[in-house]
């Protein structure tokens, strides 16, 4: 059997670190502040949502919620994020995706002060992952990073397999392991010859919302497994991109679905939201 990767202790580890540097922040009078957004009443949205108030609460983060109708328009919305984005009570803003067709999320994403966009989605923050300045990264290739860290596997030389191109996973994903020094190469719906590629993988991210897709066919022996998928089966079970029963014959360490990278992407907006609270009261909270 191949080591589990326990996204959900590593989780709990880094937000009872951050509770007590929130208990330290209150202490001196400065609290920290979500607001999420969420437009419409996409049921899987409102689970998203839910989530991310509960882990705030757990933590002493103060959420804002701002649940919108579906009919919303492009110009109230860009409204609120500007009074959000002015009000200093507010460190971190949340735009829940997806939007209604009738809005540009771009724009959205664009209009949210870069400073509290805990997120990562800015372009000006994926332009500073992209250099390799100090900015906000998106929380799920982020999480996988501090998986990876925990469990002291090395990313330096490996060859790192990404499947899936996506701005808030595929593609942060890849510039976060080629900072870890992998040689990294990510695949999509046109790569031909899915295999042939996945089997060079040391280290292999799935992250293509197929459920079960890869199968121990896709997996060199010996290599690191990372199931970003959140999908359900056929017996509408939660699950990931990839088959577990399958994989597990082959791969070195796995992280589980439910309880792997899906614990990580919350405590690292918990972490983001922290840090924006920081960078807004200066110097001495940081
Ligand atoms: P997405 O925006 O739909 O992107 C999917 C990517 O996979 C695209 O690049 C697509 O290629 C590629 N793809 C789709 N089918 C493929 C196939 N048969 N073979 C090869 N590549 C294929 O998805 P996402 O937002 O990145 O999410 C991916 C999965 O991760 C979903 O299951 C989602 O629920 C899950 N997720 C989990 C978390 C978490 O916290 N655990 C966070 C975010 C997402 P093209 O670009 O060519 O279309």
């Amino acid at each position: 059997m191949p080591e589990l990767i326990d996204g959900k202790a590593v989780s709990e580890k880094i937000k009872s670190e951050l509770k007590a540097e929130i208990e330290l922040m209150n202490a001196k009078g400065k609290k920290v502040c979500l607001a999420v957004i969420q437009v419409g009443e996409d049921p899987a949205s409102t689970v998203y949502v839910g989530n991310k108030e509960k882990a705030c609460k757990s933590l002493g983060i103060v959420s804002l919620m701002h649940k919108l109708p579906e009919t919303i328009t492009q110009e109230e919305l860009l409204s609120l994020i500007e009074n959000l984005n002015k009000d200093l009570t507010v460190n971190g803003i949340l735009v829940q995706l997806p939007l209604p067709a009738h809005i540009d999320s771009g724009e959205i994403i664009k209009a949210i002060d870069v400073n509290k966009d805990v997120d990562g989605f800015h372009p000006e923050n994926v332009g500073y992952l992209c250099t390799g300045k100090e900015g906000f990264v998106s929380c799920t290739p982020a999480g996988i990073m501090e998986l990876l860290k925990h469990y002291n596997i090395d990313t330096v030389g490996k060859e790192c397999v990404i499947a899936g191109r996506s701005n808030i996973v595929g593609k942060p994903m890849a510039l976060l392991m080629l900072k870890g020094n992998s040689t990294v190469t990510i695949t999509h719906s046109k790569t031909k010859d899915m295999k042939e590629v996945t089997k060079r993988a040391d280290i292999f991210i799935a992250a293509i919302g197929k459920p079960k897709f890869f199968t121990g066919e896709y997996i060199k022996d010996g290599a690191v497994v990372i199931d970003v998928g959140m999908n359900r089966d056929e017996n509408n079970k939660l699950c990931g991109d990839v088959d577990f029963n399958s994989v597990s014959g082959k791969a070195s360490a796995i992280t589980p679905v439910p309880g792997g990278v899906g614990p990580m992407t919350i405590a690292m907006l918990m972490y983001n939201c922290v840090k924006a609270a920081k960078r807004q009261y200066g110097a001495a909270f940081e």
